[in-house]
């Protein structure tokens, strides 16, 4: 998609901190990180989001989950990490391509969602 940020950084038309790239998925670290560790993968291909995925999308979203314990513990998260894939306005997802936070550091990453 032309106008893409995620897919003009996969295609190394923008700058990334890139941490990994195969066949169907690029990995990069987040601008903004939130923890200590805090990267994104991304499929190749333009997919909008987790929304817009049918099961033609599985051997690329098996990729992104694959990939992510190898990602978390060569970047500083050895001992876990969470993985999120915001969704859509009410999963708050700001980019419009899909993408998969990896989030730890050596410190746990806290509650799963603010209470209040
Ligand atoms: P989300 O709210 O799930 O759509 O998350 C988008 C994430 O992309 C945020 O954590 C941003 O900090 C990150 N982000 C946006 N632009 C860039 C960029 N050019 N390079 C790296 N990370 C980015
Ligand atoms: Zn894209």
């Amino acid at each position: 998609m032309t106008d893409c940020v995620f897919c003009k950084i996969a295609q190394g038309e923008i700058p990334s901190g890139k941490a990994y790239e195969d066949d169907l998925v690029y990995a990069f670290h987040d601008i903004h990180p939130l923890r200590p560790t805090h990267i994104l993968v991304i499929p190749k291909k333009h997919i909008a989001s987790l929304a817009e995925t049918t099961a033609a999308d599985e051997p690329v979203l098996g990729r992104l989950l694959s990939v992510a314990q190898r990602l978390a513990t060569e970047n500083g998260s050895p001992e876990g990490f969470r993985a999120i894939i915001n969704t859509g306005r009410i999963g708050g997802q700001e980019v419009p391509h899909l993408h998969l936070h990896i989030v730890g550091g050596a410190t746990p990453v806290g509650p799963m969602l603010n209470k209040a």
